[in-house]
C-alpha cells in the first residue's frame, strides 16, 4: 500500500525569507513541489529570480555592513548557535517527519540527519569560542598576528539529498564566524530549508543575517553566483553543475568551495572480516535511498572470495525493507522526484545489458506507483560500463572482481570521480598504504562513513574542489589578515637618507 502519510500543518505555501520577513517572489511566480509516494504537488513555492536575489543579497549585505553579527563576540555569536542547536534538538522528530516527507528519506534515518543538522551548529558553536589566531612575537621587536574577518554575504546552494542537514553544514560555519548568508536550496525539497527561517528568529539571530530564495539553479542559483556583492559560494551538487558555477564565478574570482558528485569504491579483500564487510557495503550503498554522495556505490571484491559475497551479498540486498518513509520500520524510501525515479530506472535497465543482475531490478513488489526502486545489485560488472563510471545516486550497486593489491587500486582509481573510499581487509599496513595511492578525499578502513566533525570532508578529481569541516570551514569562510607591528626602534630598510 503506497499511501504518504501527511504531516499535519505543512505550509500553504513555501516563501522566500528576506530581511525578517516571509514574502513572495517579486514577480509571483511559483514552482510545483512533489511528495515522492504518490508524486502528487502538496505545495506550490515561490520560484526566486534575480529580481529576489538582488533583494535577499541587499538584506545581507546591509546586515553584514550595518548589523551587529559579524561585530559580536564570538562567544556571543557562539551562544545564538547554541540555541539554533537546542531547538533543532527539541524539534528533530517533528523536523524528521516533514523531511521525510518532503524527500522520501526514512524517517529513522531523517531523524538521525536532523540530530547530526544540531551537532553541527554545536560543533561550529564550539569551534569559534576555542579557536585562537596565532601570534608570532620577536621579543622587542616584533608583534605578527592574525586577524580573522568574516567575508561578507555567503552564497550557499545545497543539493536535494539529506537537505537541511548539508544546509546545517554550511549555515554553521558561516554564521559562526560572521557572514551573513542568501541560502538557495534545492527545488525538489524545499520544505525544510523555509524552517530555518523560524528556528533562526527564535534563537535571536540578528535580522537579516540569514535569508533564503527558493527557485531554479538556472534562475535564483545563477543570479546568486553571479552577483558581484557576493565574495564566496559553498556549494553542493553535481559536478557538471559545479563546472557551470566555477566559470561563472570565475570573473569575480569568489572564493569557491565545492562537494560535487561521487562513485565511492568499497574494496574488499580476502582477508577482511566477510560479515562487517557485506553489512557494511549493503548500509554503504543503500542508506539514505542510496541518494548519498559518499555512497559506496562500486563493490571491488578479491576473486577468491567474489562467488561467496556476490552470493551472500544479494541474499541480504533481497532482504532490505522497502517500505513508507513514514514507517520507522523502512530501510529504503521513495526516491525524491519522478524525474529522478525515472534516472534511476534507465540505469537499472542498461545495468541489465553491462553485468549479472542478482538482486532488484526494478520497482518492488507492491509499489505499482511512486518513486520506489528495489535495491538493485549487479555483479561481474566490467570497469568500462556505464553503471560503474558514472553516478546513480539510488539504490543501486556494480560488484566487480580483482586480483590483488595493484588491480585493486587500478579499478578504484578508475573513474573521474575521487569522493570516498572504503578498505576491507585485516592488512593494516597494506590498508594504510592503499589508502595513500587512492584518489579519493576521504577514506574509511574498516568503518563506515563515521567522521568526527574535526576532519575535513570534500573530494578530489570531479568530486570536488577545496575541503570544508573542522577548522577547514573557518578557514574558507573568514579572511586570513596578518598585521606586523614593530614594537622596538624602527628598524625598517629605507632609501633616500644616504
Ligand atoms: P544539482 O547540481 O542539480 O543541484 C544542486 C543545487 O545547485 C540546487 O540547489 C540547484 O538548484 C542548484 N543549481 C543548479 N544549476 C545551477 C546553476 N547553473 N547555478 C547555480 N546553482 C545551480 O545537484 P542535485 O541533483 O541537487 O544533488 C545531487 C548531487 O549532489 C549528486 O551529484 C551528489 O553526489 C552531490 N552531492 C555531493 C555531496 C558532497 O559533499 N560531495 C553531498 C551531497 C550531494
Amino acid at each position: 500500500m503506497t499511501e504518504a502519510r501527511i504531516p499535519t500543518d505543512l505550509p500553504e505555501k513555501i516563501q522566500h525569507y528576506i530581511d525578517g520577513a516571509f514574502v513572495d517572489s517579486v514577480d509571483g511566480g511559483t514552482f510545483e513541489v512533489l511528495e515522492p509516494v504518490t508524486n502528487k504537488t502538496y505545495v506550490h513555492a515561490a520560484a526566486g529570480t534575480k529580481a529576489d536575489i538582488d533583494l535577499a543579497v541587499a538584506a545581507a549585505r546591509r546586515a553584514f555592513v550595518e548589523g551587529p553579527w559579524p561585530r559580536m563576540l564570538p562567544r556571543e555569536r557562539s551562544r545564538v548557535l547554541h540555541r539554533i542547536a537546542d531547538i533543532v534538538e527539541s524539534r528533530d522528530q517533528r523536523l524528521a517527519e516533514l523531511e521525510s516527507f518532503d524527500s522520501g528519506l526514512p524517517i529513522t534515518q531523517a531523524l538521525g540527519q536532523a540530530r547530526r543538522a544540531a551537532e553541527n551548529f554545536r560543533f561550529f558553536a564550539d569551534l569559534i569560542v576555542a579557536q585562537s589566531d596565532d601570534a608570532f612575537k620577536v621579543p622587542g621587536k616584533q608583534l605578527n598576528y592574525v586577524n580573522r574577518k568574516p567575508i561578507g554575504v555567503a552564497g550557499l546552494i545545497t543539493p536535494w539529498n539529506t537537505p537541511f542537514m548539508l544546509e546545517s553544514w554550511k549555515l554553521g560555519p558561516a554564521l559562526a564566524t560572521g557572514n551573513t548568508v542568501v541560502l538557495k536550496p534545492a527545488e525538489f525539497t524545499p520544505l525544510s530549508a523555509s524552517l530555518w527561517a523560524g528556528i533562526f528568529e527564535e534563537a535571536g539571530l540578528p535580522q537579516g543575517v540569514f535569508n533564503l530564495v527558493n527557485g531554479l539553479g538556472e534562475d535564483a542559483g545563477d543570479a546568486l553566483v553571479k552577483h558581484p556583492d557576493v565574495p564566496l559560494i559553498s556549494f553542493t551538487g553535481e559536478s557538471s553543475t559545479g563546472q557551470l558555477i566555477f566559470g561563472n564565478a570565475a570573473p569575480h574570482l569568489k572564493g569557491l568551495s565545492m562537494e560535487l558528485g561521487g562513485k565511492s569504491p568499497a574494496i574488499v579483500f580476502e582477508d577482511a572480516d566477510l560479515d562487517l564487510a557485506i553489512d557494511a557495503c549493503i548500509f554503504g550503498v543503500f542508506s539514505l535511498n542510496g541518494e548519498r554522495c559518499t555512497a559506496g556505490s562500486r563493490i571491488l571484491v578479491q576473486r577468491s572470495v567474489y562467488d561467496e559475497f556476490v552470493e551472500r551479498y544479494a541474499a541480504q540486498a533481497k532482504r532490505v525493507k522497502v517500505g513508507l518513509p513514514s514507517d520507522p520500520t523502512t530501510e529504503v524510501g521513495a526516491l525524491v522526484h519522478p524525474e529522478h525515479f525515472e534516472k534511476v530506472m534507465s540505469y537499472v535497465e542498461l545495468g541489465k545489458t553491462e553485468g549479472r543482475l542478482v538482486a532488484g531490478g526494478g520497482r518492488p513488489e507492491g509499489f505499482p506507483e511512486g518513486n520506489f526502486v528495489a535495491p538493485t545489485v549487479f555483479a561481474d560488472v566490467p570497469s568500462d560500463a556505464r553503471i560503474f563510471q558514472e553516478e546513480i545516486f539510488g539504490p543501486v550497486v556494480a560488484i566487480t572482481p580483482f586480483d590483488d593489491w595493484s588491480d585493486a587500486l587500478e579499478l578504484a582509481n578508475n573513474t573521474k570521480y575521487g569522493l570516498a573510499a572504503y578498505v576491507w581487509t585485516n592488512d593494516l599496513k597494506g590498508a594504510h598504504n592503499f589508502a595513500q595511492s587512492i584518489d579519493a578525499g576521504m577514506v574509511w578502513l574498516n568503518s563506515n562513513n563515521v567522521r568526527d566533525l574535526r576532519t575535513p570532508f570534500g573530494g578530489v578529481k570531479a568530486s570536488g574542489l577545496g575541503h570544508e569541516g573542522g577548522y577547514r570551514s573557518i578557514d574558507f569562510y573568514t579572511d586570513q589578515q596578518s598585521v606586523h607591528i614593530t614594537l622596538g626602534e624602527p628598524h625598517n630598510p629605507t632609501f633616500g637618507k644616504q
